[in-house]
Protein backbone atom coordinates (compact mmCIF):
# COMPACT_ATOMS: atom_id res chain seq x y z
CA UNK A 1 0.00 0.00 0.00
CA UNK A 2 1.29 3.39 -0.72
CA UNK A 3 0.21 6.57 0.91
CA UNK A 4 1.33 10.18 -0.03
CA UNK A 5 0.73 12.73 2.79
CA UNK A 6 0.57 16.20 1.79
CA UNK A 7 1.02 19.14 4.48
CA UNK A 8 2.98 22.24 5.11
CA UNK A 9 4.58 20.71 8.35
CA UNK A 10 6.08 17.71 7.06
CA UNK A 11 8.13 17.68 9.94
CA UNK A 12 5.31 16.92 12.75
CA UNK A 13 5.38 13.20 11.31
CA UNK A 14 8.86 12.53 11.25
CA UNK A 15 8.09 10.36 14.86
CA UNK A 16 5.06 8.70 14.10
CA UNK A 17 6.14 7.47 11.02
CA UNK A 18 9.68 5.85 12.44
CA UNK A 19 8.25 4.59 15.32
CA UNK A 20 6.56 1.72 17.28
CA UNK A 21 4.20 -0.81 14.71
CA UNK A 22 4.03 1.92 12.10
CA UNK A 23 7.44 2.32 11.94
CA UNK A 24 8.14 -1.38 11.72
CA UNK A 25 5.49 -1.69 9.04
CA UNK A 26 6.87 0.97 6.71
CA UNK A 27 10.46 -0.93 7.55
CA UNK A 28 9.06 -4.04 6.53
CA UNK A 29 7.47 -2.73 3.41
CA UNK A 30 4.09 -3.41 4.01
CA UNK A 31 2.85 0.02 3.77
CA UNK A 32 5.17 2.87 2.21
CA UNK A 33 4.68 6.44 3.43
CA UNK A 34 5.99 9.37 1.94
CA UNK A 35 5.29 12.31 2.96
CA UNK A 36 5.61 15.68 0.88
CA UNK A 37 5.83 19.60 1.60
CA UNK A 38 2.72 21.49 -0.29
CA UNK A 39 5.01 24.60 -0.68
CA UNK A 40 7.55 22.39 -3.20
CA UNK A 41 4.47 23.11 -5.44
CA UNK A 42 4.26 26.33 -4.99
CA UNK A 43 5.28 28.32 -8.38
CA UNK A 44 6.28 31.69 -6.89
CA UNK A 45 9.80 32.99 -5.20
CA UNK A 46 7.98 33.01 -1.94
CA UNK A 47 6.34 29.56 -2.32
CA UNK A 48 3.28 31.14 -1.27
CA UNK A 49 0.31 28.45 -0.67
CA UNK A 50 -2.45 30.49 0.88
CA UNK A 51 -4.44 33.61 0.29
CA UNK A 52 -7.07 35.75 1.35
CA UNK A 53 -10.70 34.67 1.61
CA UNK A 54 -13.39 35.90 -1.13
CA UNK A 55 -15.88 37.93 0.44
CA UNK A 56 -13.96 38.81 3.40
CA UNK A 57 -13.02 37.47 6.98
CA UNK A 58 -10.50 36.57 9.07
CA UNK A 59 -7.67 33.84 8.16
CA UNK A 60 -6.08 32.60 4.91
CA UNK A 61 -7.38 29.68 2.68
CA UNK A 62 -4.94 27.07 0.78
CA UNK A 63 -4.95 28.02 -2.70
CA UNK A 64 -6.19 25.74 -5.33
CA UNK A 65 -3.00 25.58 -7.51
CA UNK A 66 -0.38 24.33 -5.05
CA UNK A 67 -2.87 21.32 -4.26
CA UNK A 68 -3.98 20.49 -7.41
CA UNK A 69 -0.47 20.30 -8.75
CA UNK A 70 1.13 18.18 -5.78
CA UNK A 71 -1.94 15.70 -5.85
CA UNK A 72 -2.27 15.67 -9.64
CA UNK A 73 1.92 14.63 -9.61
CA UNK A 74 1.21 12.07 -6.94
CA UNK A 75 -1.85 10.63 -7.91
CA UNK A 76 -2.30 7.19 -9.93
CA UNK A 77 -4.91 5.40 -11.07
CA UNK A 78 -5.82 3.90 -7.84
CA UNK A 79 -5.22 6.60 -6.10
CA UNK A 80 -7.96 7.66 -3.24
CA UNK A 81 -7.82 11.00 -2.44
CA UNK A 82 -8.73 12.41 1.29
CA UNK A 83 -8.93 15.13 2.92
CA UNK A 84 -9.12 16.00 6.62
CA UNK A 85 -11.75 17.80 8.18
CA UNK A 86 -13.43 18.86 10.64
CA UNK A 87 -16.98 18.66 9.16
CA UNK A 88 -15.95 15.18 7.56
CA UNK A 89 -17.40 11.75 7.70
CA UNK A 90 -16.42 10.72 11.73
CA UNK A 91 -13.63 8.30 11.87
CA UNK A 92 -14.35 5.00 13.12
CA UNK A 93 -12.83 1.79 12.79
CA UNK A 94 -15.27 0.68 9.48
CA UNK A 95 -13.73 4.23 7.92
CA UNK A 96 -10.54 2.64 9.14
CA UNK A 97 -11.29 -0.47 7.72
CA UNK A 98 -12.52 0.20 4.13
CA UNK A 99 -9.57 2.50 3.49
CA UNK A 100 -7.17 0.04 4.17
CA UNK A 101 -8.20 -2.13 0.99
CA UNK A 102 -6.58 0.70 -0.77
CA UNK A 103 -3.62 -0.09 -2.95
CA UNK A 104 -3.49 4.12 -2.57
CA UNK A 105 -4.14 6.99 -0.62
CA UNK A 106 -3.32 10.53 -0.69
CA UNK A 107 -4.15 12.19 2.13
CA UNK A 108 -4.12 16.26 2.40
CA UNK A 109 -4.11 18.35 5.15
CA UNK A 110 -5.39 22.01 5.90
CA UNK A 111 -4.38 24.60 7.34
CA UNK A 112 -5.66 27.90 8.62
CA UNK A 113 -9.16 28.56 7.43
CA UNK A 114 -9.11 25.70 4.96
CA UNK A 115 -8.97 25.18 1.91
CA UNK A 116 -10.28 26.58 -1.49
CA UNK A 117 -13.08 24.98 -1.85
CA UNK A 118 -12.89 24.01 -5.96
CA UNK A 119 -10.20 21.51 -4.10
CA UNK A 120 -12.83 19.33 -2.32
CA UNK A 121 -15.46 19.59 -5.03
CA UNK A 122 -12.79 18.73 -7.75
CA UNK A 123 -10.02 16.46 -6.49
CA UNK A 124 -11.26 15.26 -3.17
CA UNK A 125 -12.96 11.47 -3.12
CA UNK A 126 -13.38 11.92 0.84
CA UNK A 127 -12.95 13.62 4.03
CA UNK A 128 -12.70 12.32 7.16
CA UNK A 129 -12.72 13.90 10.77
CA UNK A 130 -10.81 12.68 13.65
CA UNK A 131 -13.44 14.12 16.06
CA UNK A 132 -15.77 17.29 17.01
CA UNK A 133 -12.78 19.91 17.75
CA UNK A 134 -10.51 22.37 15.51
CA UNK A 135 -6.93 21.33 15.09
CA UNK A 136 -4.57 24.24 14.01
CA UNK A 137 -3.94 21.77 11.05
CA UNK A 138 -4.53 18.34 9.35
CA UNK A 139 -1.34 16.67 9.81
CA UNK A 140 -1.53 14.88 13.28
CA UNK A 141 -5.09 13.90 11.86
CA UNK A 142 -3.68 12.43 8.56
CA UNK A 143 -1.54 10.44 10.84
CA UNK A 144 -4.41 9.37 13.30
CA UNK A 145 -6.05 8.24 10.21
CA UNK A 146 -3.11 6.21 9.13
CA UNK A 147 -2.63 4.80 12.12
CA UNK A 148 -6.44 3.45 12.57
CA UNK A 149 -5.82 2.38 9.08
CA UNK A 150 -2.95 0.71 8.93
CA UNK A 151 -3.84 -1.69 11.94
CA UNK A 152 -5.94 -3.48 9.42
CA UNK A 153 -3.45 -4.26 6.96
CA UNK A 154 -2.66 -7.79 7.31
CA UNK A 155 0.82 -8.19 8.59
CA UNK A 156 1.20 -4.80 10.66
CA UNK A 157 -0.37 -5.94 13.65
CA UNK A 158 1.92 -8.76 15.73
CA UNK A 159 -1.30 -11.08 16.24
CA UNK A 160 -3.91 -10.83 14.12
CA UNK A 161 -6.21 -11.99 16.72
CA UNK A 162 -5.62 -8.81 18.84
CA UNK A 163 -8.16 -6.80 16.41
CA UNK A 164 -11.11 -8.82 17.31
CA UNK A 165 -10.75 -8.01 20.97
CA UNK A 166 -10.27 -4.09 20.79
CA UNK A 167 -12.65 -1.34 22.06
CA UNK A 168 -15.77 -0.54 18.85
CA UNK A 169 -15.07 -3.91 16.61
CA UNK A 170 -18.44 -5.79 18.24
CA UNK A 171 -19.78 -2.25 19.30
CA UNK A 172 -18.36 -2.94 23.02
CA UNK A 173 -15.70 -1.23 24.90
CA UNK A 174 -12.41 -4.00 25.51
CA UNK A 175 -12.36 -5.61 28.77
CA UNK A 176 -10.17 -4.81 31.51
CA UNK A 177 -6.33 -6.16 31.21
CA UNK A 178 -3.94 -7.89 33.79
CA UNK A 179 -0.68 -8.85 33.88
CA UNK A 180 2.15 -9.90 36.57
CA UNK A 181 2.61 -9.20 39.37
CA UNK A 182 -1.15 -11.11 40.68
CA UNK A 183 -0.64 -8.74 43.68
CA UNK A 184 0.30 -5.52 43.69
CA UNK A 185 0.74 -3.52 46.79
CA UNK A 186 -2.79 -5.59 47.89
CA UNK A 187 -4.65 -4.87 44.73
CA UNK A 188 -5.41 -8.77 43.70
CA UNK A 189 -6.07 -9.41 39.80
CA UNK A 190 -9.22 -10.81 39.44
CA UNK A 191 -9.57 -14.38 40.78
CA UNK A 192 -11.15 -15.97 37.58
CA UNK A 193 -8.19 -14.71 35.68
CA UNK A 194 -5.59 -17.39 37.14
CA UNK A 195 -7.98 -19.96 37.09
CA UNK A 196 -6.83 -21.27 33.43
CA UNK A 197 -10.27 -22.03 32.84
CA UNK A 198 -10.99 -20.70 29.40
CA UNK A 199 -14.57 -20.55 29.53
CA UNK A 200 -14.88 -19.03 32.65
CA UNK A 201 -12.52 -16.07 31.73
CA UNK A 202 -13.82 -15.93 28.14
CA UNK A 203 -17.33 -15.18 30.25
CA UNK A 204 -16.10 -12.90 32.82
CA UNK A 205 -14.52 -10.95 29.72
CA UNK A 206 -17.98 -10.42 27.63
CA UNK A 207 -19.62 -9.74 30.87
CA UNK A 208 -16.79 -6.99 31.95
CA UNK A 209 -17.11 -5.60 28.56
CA UNK A 210 -20.97 -5.28 28.65
CA UNK A 211 -21.27 -3.83 31.95
CA UNK A 212 -18.48 -1.04 30.67
CA UNK A 213 -20.27 -0.16 27.66
CA UNK A 214 -23.37 0.51 29.39
CA UNK A 215 -21.92 2.41 31.74
CA UNK A 216 -19.63 4.61 29.90
CA UNK A 217 -21.13 4.13 26.09
CA UNK A 218 -24.87 2.92 26.11
CA UNK A 219 -24.80 5.06 22.67
CA UNK A 220 -22.73 2.01 21.32
CA UNK A 221 -25.35 -0.59 22.76
CA UNK A 222 -28.62 0.65 21.17
CA UNK A 223 -26.71 0.85 17.35
CA UNK A 224 -26.69 4.37 17.13
CA UNK A 225 -23.70 4.52 16.34
CA UNK A 226 -24.00 6.53 12.61
CA UNK A 227 -20.22 6.54 11.87
CA UNK A 228 -20.40 2.38 11.15
CA UNK A 229 -22.78 2.86 8.72
CA UNK A 230 -21.33 5.91 6.88
CA UNK A 231 -18.82 5.33 4.02
CA UNK A 232 -15.99 7.90 2.90
CA UNK A 233 -16.71 7.42 -0.71
CA UNK A 234 -17.07 11.13 -2.29
CA UNK A 235 -15.65 9.74 -6.03
CA UNK A 236 -17.31 11.82 -8.60
CA UNK A 237 -18.03 14.36 -6.14
CA UNK A 238 -18.37 17.32 -8.69
CA UNK A 239 -21.37 15.72 -9.82
CA UNK A 240 -23.06 16.03 -6.47
CA UNK A 241 -23.99 19.08 -4.39
CA UNK A 242 -20.76 19.66 -2.40
CA UNK A 243 -22.39 18.84 0.85
CA UNK A 244 -22.71 15.17 -0.14
CA UNK A 245 -19.40 13.99 1.38
CA UNK A 246 -19.72 10.82 2.61
CA UNK A 247 -23.62 9.89 2.31
N1 LIG B 1 -12.35 26.65 9.30
C1 LIG B 1 -12.38 25.23 9.41
C2 LIG B 1 -13.70 24.80 10.02
O1 LIG B 1 -14.20 25.48 10.90
O2 LIG B 1 -14.19 23.71 9.64
C3 LIG B 1 -11.25 24.73 10.30
C4 LIG B 1 -9.90 24.84 9.69
S1 LIG B 1 -8.69 24.14 10.74
C5 LIG B 1 -8.15 25.52 11.68
C6 LIG B 1 -7.32 23.87 9.68
C7 LIG B 1 -7.21 22.47 9.13
O3 LIG B 1 -7.02 21.53 10.18
C8 LIG B 1 -8.38 21.96 8.34
O4 LIG B 1 -8.33 22.40 7.01
C9 LIG B 1 -8.22 20.45 8.45
O5 LIG B 1 -7.34 19.93 7.46
C10 LIG B 1 -7.56 20.29 9.81
N2 LIG B 1 -8.47 19.85 10.89
C11 LIG B 1 -8.86 20.61 11.94
N3 LIG B 1 -9.67 19.94 12.75
C12 LIG B 1 -9.80 18.70 12.24
C13 LIG B 1 -10.52 17.54 12.62
N4 LIG B 1 -11.27 17.51 13.73
N5 LIG B 1 -10.42 16.44 11.84
C14 LIG B 1 -9.67 16.45 10.72
N6 LIG B 1 -8.96 17.53 10.30
C15 LIG B 1 -9.03 18.64 11.04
Amino acid sequence: MRIDIITLFPAMLDGFLGESMLGRACAKGLIDVRVHNLRDWATDKHQVTDDRPFGGGAGMVLKPEPVFAAIEALRTPEAHVVYLSPDGVPLSPAVGESLSVRSHLIFLSGHYEGIDQRIRDRIVDAEISIGDYVLTNGTLAAAVVVDVMARFVPGVLGEEKSLTHESFTRNVLDFPQYTRPAEFRGWKVPEVLLSGNHALIERWRAEQSLEKTRRLRPDLLIGHHETHHRGTDQSAAQDRPPRLQGG
